[in-house]
């Protein structure tokens, strides 16, 4: 059985490869019978960042589990652990050797953040201060709390945090260790843009003391400036995952978004992602679909301030800026789910909305809760428009309770596009998807607003997705959890410019692919472009 292009190893139906290579060796691990399996691992480099990018399901924690010492390969072997000898034996020749040597003895030191952050308050108990002290080998704590900016919420009680400041506390947690090896597992989920490159650095640092560190990211700009080489994952996700070789980071992502994998042979993707260097145009006057008056609102110790704005058929408009700033605040006063103190919407338009937090408690599947919201259920534009983009065949018998992040966070996009509606508002929506699934589910956001002559607005931190997606561009600013403003909507230069120079960071187009790249803070162009100002475009 096999979903017809991918061949002998596929147990499921979606489609990710296109020719696979018909021999694979042996796995490194196999879950159980008719169950993921693993070939190949990542090299290990001393004093570099090595970065891996993939789908979800492929076995990138499986990976970190096995190189952290959490999970011992079995080989295939699901019924008799083998022995380390023989584990050892099988990487006989290659540097995994004497790492699966030293790990056996318990001579590898390792530290390991964790995909899941939420689960840290289940963990460990008291005070953040208390926690990073104990664990502060190396005794940077005051350094690296600066850097992440946690230094603020040190004497604050580990269960009363929110995601992100959990993520940068577990950040700090894996780094001030005393390690060899260092594994991050998704360290940008709820962070901002500033926050990602605040981590990243945190990360090359300690590459730069000459420690071995390895990062699982889904986000290609903190990926890029964060790792020195790749290794690229492809197969079946839930199914299988094979290793790619390692590449240069530049190579290896250009690679990814290229879908072919040269030396292998393998295509990964039917079609190139091509990015549109959009000249910085002018603004084309289009079709007012809704206006909003400044708007105002204060809860007790913030308070939001936005200009007025509006909004025209088939456009795309991207909001961003810090967490803490007043985004969800600002989308729940579109969506009406909070009144504003002062200001108005001026025309009343039909809202589908997606809240960043996501509650599963639906009693019931996912095709159940399809048939319920989803007025289009059924037809063929439903499945061309909605199940194909977001995959949601192989998740339509799961539970909705039972989904993970990422398939909740698919199924939660897929509901509110299927909606009828003038305005499409997402907060957040690419947090626990894979790559794939964030161009994807802009591909599929641009052909709906166009299709309907309708348009959307779009709450989120991951700037190449930004990038890619938006016509025109908000900006908040102001004092995380203190006051926020909002901008018009402008075009993405203008908005670029504010917001980058807020944060100081410039970017580049890469030559090959035009994705978005960080500049290295003062090289050559970094200096240049803000001395010209041009945080985001280069002319
Ligand atoms: P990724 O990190 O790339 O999203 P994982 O390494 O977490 O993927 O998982 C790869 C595959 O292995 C998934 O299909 C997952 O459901 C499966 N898997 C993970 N852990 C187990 C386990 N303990 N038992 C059985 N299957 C597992
Ligand atoms: P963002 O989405 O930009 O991260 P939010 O709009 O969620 O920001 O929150 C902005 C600020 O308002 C935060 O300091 C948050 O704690 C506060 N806040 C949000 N909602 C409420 C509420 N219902 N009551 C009190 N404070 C709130
Ligand atoms: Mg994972
Ligand atoms: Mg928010």
């Amino acid at each position: 059985q096999g979903c017809g292009i991918c061949t002998k190893r596929c147990y499921l139906g979606a489609v990710n490869i296109i020719n696979l290579p018909e021999a694979l060796e042996e796995p490194i691990h196999r879950y159980g019978q008719n169950q993921f399996e693993l070939f190949g691992l990542p090299n290990i480099k001393e004093g570099s960042v090595v970065g891996i990018l993939g789908p979800n399901g492929i076995g990138k924690s499986t990976i970190i589990k096995i190189l952290s010492g959490e999970l011992k390969p079995n080989l295939g072997d699901y019924e008799a652990e083998p022995e380390w000898e023989e584990i050892i034996n099988y990487f006989k020749g290659s540097q995994l050797q004497s790492y699966f040597k030293k790990l056996s003895e318990g001579n590898v030191k390792t530290s390991h953040k964790p995909q899941m952050v939420d689960m840290l308050p289940k963990v460990v108990k008291g005070k953040v201060g208390s926690l990073l002290n104990h664990v502060d080998e190396r005794n940077k704590l005051d350094e690296v709390s600066k850097t992440l900016e946690i230094d603020q919420i040190l004497d604050r009680d580990i269960s009363k945090l929110s995601g992100g400041e959990l993520q940068r506390i577990a950040i700090a947690a894996a780094a001030l260790k005393d390690a060899d090896f260092y594994y991050f597992d998704e360290p940008t989920s709820w962070l901002d843009v500033k926050q990602r490159l605040n981590a990243v650095k945190v990360i090359r640092d300690l590459a730069e003391e000459g420690k071995s560190v390895m990062v699982i990211e889904h986000d290609l700009a903190a990926l890029d400036a964060m790792s020195d080489y790749v290794h690229i994952l492809y197969g079946h996700p839930g199914a299988y995952g094979v290793v790619a070789q390692m590449r240069g980071v530049r190579v290896g992502i250009n690679a990814y978004i290229g879908g072919f994998l040269k030396e292998e042979n393998v295509r990964i993707r039917r079609q190139p992602i091509i990015f549109e260097v959009r000249p910085p145009a002018e603004i084309i006057e289009g079709e007012t679909l809704a206006e909003y008056t400044s708007l105002k609102k204060s809860y007790d110790g913030f308070s939001i301030e936005t200009e007025e704005g509006e909004i025209q058929h088939n456009e795309i408009i991207t909001a961003f800026g810090p967490n803490g700033i007043g985004k969800t605040t600002f989308a729940k006063i579109l969506a009406a789910v909070t009144k504003p103190d002062e200001g108005k919407i001026k025309k009343k338009v039909s809202i589908a909305y997606k809240p960043q937090y996501l509650v599963s408690d639906f009693d019931g599947t996912v095709q159940e809760f399809l048939m319920t919201t989803a007025p289009t259920y059924g037809t063929n534009i439903f499945k061309t428009e909605i199940v194909k983009p977001f995959m949601l065949d192989e998740i339509m018998d799961k539970t909705v309770k039972d989904l993970s992040g990422g398939e909740l966070q698919r199924l939660a996009v897929a509901a509110t596009l299927a909606k009828d509606a003038d305005i499409y508002l997402f907060d957040e929506p690419t947090a626990f998807l894979d790559v794939e699934q964030r161009l994807r589910a802009a591909r599929a956001i641009q052909k709906i607003i166009e299709s309907r002559h309708a348009a959307s607005i779009i709450v989120d931190h991951d700037i190449v997705f930004i990038d890619y997606i938006s016509d025109r561009a908000m900006v908040f600013y102001g004092e995380p959890g203190i006051e926020g403003h909002a901008t018009s909507p402008m075009d993405l230069r203008s908005a670029m410019n504010k917001f980058l120079s807020d944060v100081g960071i410039t970017f580049r187009r890469d030559k090959e692919t035009k994705r978005p790249r960080v500049n290295k803070f003062g090289s050559y162009l970094d200096r240049e472009q803000k001395e010209k100002g041009e945080y985001y475009y280069l002319e």
